[in-house]
Parts: structure tokens; C-alpha cells; sequence
């Protein structure tokens, strides 16, 4: 087997993340935002994004310019009424981002504040609605890339339908790698992005909406830029985006959902990332780290380690000596301090996989660390 990098540069953050060339050339042409290409291309996108999570029917692929979180702000504006009342599950930092979005759209917030595990179970969602009648809608991460935890978002899912709640997902992590069936789970809305499991480059918010609740919120979000049933019903009519559209970004993806379905759609994909996965986390593993998470609740498109306990490591020097190799490492977010992380997502296989380790290893022994490490903190439990 051929070693060696196939990247002049790994970006190995939970996204965006190291893109195929094919998709960059893809960006080298400028393009008429009213020509039939681009406006053929944002179809194309809508169309298969909905295809793969069975939206077709029943759902809307509404496009925004901006980063993921503009289409969470955006799906807050435009779906919660005023007299809405929106439950937050945090587990992790980017459920507390969630709750940060609703607080400054002025959103009535009700927050479950739970720990990183053990998960969310059926019982703690009912108690938080039991406590709180007035909750409207329910929004939770499905891979909380803070920790990497993989939440039961099925299993929320039900209880809304239960209890008529809608629930909203952001499955910016997540989405085209683990499966999400709109219609089955009947949910709300999803927030998703160009630049994670679907390896495209940054630039746009991606929003699928149930189609009676984008068409019966007409006229009530407050913002005229984030308003997500005024940006498809003008798509829809014109085929245009409402202001200039990333172009470049546009392109990218729509090679991007090719590439994805030519690798046989998101179950491939996540065994390719569940491959890397075990690539790295193995080969650490035997150089005596130990992984915040517990295998069965780690969802394979991150993995978090925590630190060694040898006093020469710092994760500064760490990552300085990692990007004088050519690859940039994460640290860990404040809800997991002591770990770094190391995304395995984007156009990453076992060649990559093998690389990086070896680079990882010789990094570490270069500021100092000895190897095999004598002990990390320990894995959470469970429960
Ligand atoms: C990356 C990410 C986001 C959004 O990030 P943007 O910077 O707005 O693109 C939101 N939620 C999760 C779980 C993420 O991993």
C-alpha cells in the first residue's frame, strides 16, 4: 500500500474540513447567478438532499447564504409564533448554542440542561414537558460534535408526535452520513451544511422545512434576510435566490451531492468514516490514550481523546508541531476540557488515516511526550 499524504494540507476539525480537489476545481469558474447552470444547480442540490433523507413529498430544501447557524436562527424566526415556547435539550456545547440562538431571537426558551451521558433518555423529555405545558416545539443536536456524543433523536422524535410537539433537528454534523427519515419522524425542521458529511466547502445554510409549516409561516419571521418561507417561495417562482448566492460554494456542492451519491449515499459514507475512525482511535489507543467516549454512544465523524498526562504536553505545542506537518488538530470545547479532537471526515481513507497517525505519534515524541503514554484520563461511563 501507498503511504504518504494525498493533501498538502488536512484540515481535521469537526468541519469544514479537508475537501477533494475535484470539488475545489469545481469553484474555478465564475458563473452568472441567473443563468440556467447555477439556477439548474441549486435544483439539483434541493432536489437530492431531499431525496436522501425521504423529504421529497412532504418537505421543502430551503438554501441560505451564510453558515449553518444562519438556518438555525433562520428556523427559529420563521416556524416558532410568538406564542411558541421552544425546548432546548443541551448536552454538550452546541446544545448550548442552540439555546444561545433562541435567547437572541427572542425565543421562549425552556432549557434541559443535561450532562454529556448518559444520553437523554424517554423519560427525561416527558418530565420536561410534563413540567413545562407550554412547550410548542423541542430542538436538539444529533451529533453533538462537542463531544461526539450521537443523540437518540428517533426517539424524540416520538414523543412530539405523541404530544403534537414539533421537533426540530440540528443535524449539522450528522446529515449525509447517519440516515434521517424527515417524513417517518415527521420533524420540523433540519439544519444542515454544505461542509460536513457532505464534504463540500463552507458558505451556505441549509434548512428542510415541513411544507405546511413553511407555507402556514408566511409573513411572521421579523427578519427580511432570514425569513425562510420568503427565500423559497421566491426560489420557487423565479428559480433566483433573493440576494446574491455564493455562487463558487453553490458549484461545490453540487459536485459534492454527485460525489456523495456515487459513493452509494450516506451508509457508505459513515463505514468510510467508521474505517478512520478505528484507524485512529486503535492506533492511539495503543500508544495508551484513552477516548472521552465510550465506543457504543461516539459517532464515527470526530474523535475525542483525552489529553496525556505527561507533564511535556501541551495541546499548543501539540498543534503547532502538527501544522508544521501540514495538519490542523482541534482542541476540545468547554464542555470537555482536557481533550483534544480529531475529525475523520472529508476526503479521508485509510491512506490518509495512516499518515496522520504516524504524524500525530512522531509530533508528540518531538515536544517531548514519551510514548507509549503513561495514562490518560479515564473513559466515561454510560450510565
Ligand atoms: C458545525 C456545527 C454547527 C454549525 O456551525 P456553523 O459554524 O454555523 O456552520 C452547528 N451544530 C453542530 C452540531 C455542528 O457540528
Amino acid at each position: 500500500m501507498t503511504t504518504g499524504p494525498r493533501h498538502e494540507y488536512y484540515l481535521l476539525t469537526p468541519g469544514p474540513l479537508t475537501v477533494p480537489r475535484e470539488t475545489h476545481e469545481a469553484m474555478l469558474r465564475d458563473r452568472n447567478p441567473g443563468g440556467a447552470e447555477h439556477i439548474g444547480m441549486t435544483r439539483d442540490i434541493q432536489d437530492y438532499l431531499l431525496q436522501i433523507c425521504n423529504g421529497t413529498e412532504t418537505h421543502a430544501c430551503v438554501l441560505l447564504q451564510g453558515s449553518a447557524t444562519y438556518g438555525v436562527e433562520a428556523g427559529f424566526q420563521t416556524l416558532i409564533p410568538k406564542d411558541g415556547r421552544l425546548l432546548v435539550i443541551v448536552n454538550g456545547f452546541y446544545g448550548v448554542r442552540l439555546r444561545e440562538i433562541a435567547e437572541a431571537a427572542r425565543v421562549d426558551t425552556t432549557v434541559l440542561q443535561l450532562p454529556t451521558l448518559p444520553l437523554p433518555t424517554r423519560a427525561d423529555i416527558e418530565a420536561a414537558l410534563d413540567a413545562d405545558p407550554a412547550i410548542t416545539h423541542i430542538v436538539l443536536c444529533q451529533a453533538e460534535t462537542g463531544t461526539g456524543v450521537l443523540n437518540p433523536v428517533e426517539m424524540v422524535a416520538e414523543v412530539g408526535r405523541e404530544r403534537g410537539i414539533k421537533v426540530m433537528v440540528d443535524a449539522v454534523a450528522s446529515f449525509g452520513g447517519v440516515a434521517i427519515d424527515v417524513a417517518a419522524l415527521d420533524l420540523e425542521a433540519v439544519f444542515i451544511s454544505p461542509n460536513k458529511c457532505l464534504e463540500s466547502a463552507p458558505g451556505l445554510a441549509i434548512v428542510l422545512v415541513k411544507k405546511s409549516s413553511l407555507i402556514a409561516a408566511e409573513g411572521r419571521c421579523p427578519s427580511a434576510v432570514l425569513d425562510l418561507h420568503h427565500q423559497w417561495d421566491f426560489m420557487q417562482k423565479t428559480g433566483n435566490w433573493r440576494w446574491t448566492p455564493p455562487t463558487h460554494v453553490v458549484a461545490a456542492l453540487a459536485h459534492s451531492c454527485k460525489r456523495h451519491a456515487a459513493e452509494g449515499g450516506s451508509g457508505p459514507r459513515l463505514e468510510r468514516y467508521r474505517r478512520n475512525w478505528s484507524i485512529l482511535v486503535n492506533g492511539l489507543r495503543q500508544k495508551g490514550f484513552t477516548t472521552l467516549l465510550p465506543d457504543d454512544v461516539a459517532i464515527p465523524i470526530i474523535a475525542t481523546f483525552n489529553d496525556p498526562a505527561d507533564p511535556a504536553y501541551s495541546f499548543k505545542d501539540f498543534h503547532a508541531a502538527m501544522l508544521n506537518r501540514g495538519i490542523e488538530v482541534f482542541p476540545g470545547r468547554l464542555t470537555s476540557e482536557g481533550t483534544f479532537r480529531i475529525g475523520v471526515m472529508g476526503d479521508l481513507y485509510e491512506q490518509d488515516m495512516q499518515h496522520i497517525l504516524a504524524q500525530m505519534c512522531e509530533a508528540l515524541e518531538e515536544i517531548g511526550v514519551t510514548l507509549p503514554i503513561g495514562g490518560s484520563a479515564k473513559t466515561m461511563e454510560t450510565a
